[in-house]
């Protein structure tokens, strides 16, 4: 598995949706592709920002541009 791979199924991932198989596949890529392994944090980071709610908290400019990165990051997935 390669890193575009790992970018295409993160979110999959993160929700527990893919396979057994796929996940431990990602999981080592993971643990082996530090870039990977830091966007991947970056993106919990953001979501679970937006799951709680704390985003509201933030300037609405930075609110802002979250929303917009992971729009970006969505449709880049697709
Ligand atoms: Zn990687």
């Amino acid at each position: 598995m390669n890193c575009y791979e790992i970018r295409e199924q993160i979110y999959s991932y993160m929700d527990g949706e893919l396979t057994l198989w796929r996940m431990r596949a990602v999981s080592i890529h993971l643990s082996e592709c530090p870039p990977c392994a830091s966007g991947m944090e970056f993106k919990v980071v953001l979501r679970a920002s937006v799951a709680q709610r704390s985003a509201e908290a933030l300037p609405s400019e930075l609110q802002g541009r979250i929303l917009a990165l992971i729009a970006a990051e969505r449709s880049g997935a697709e």
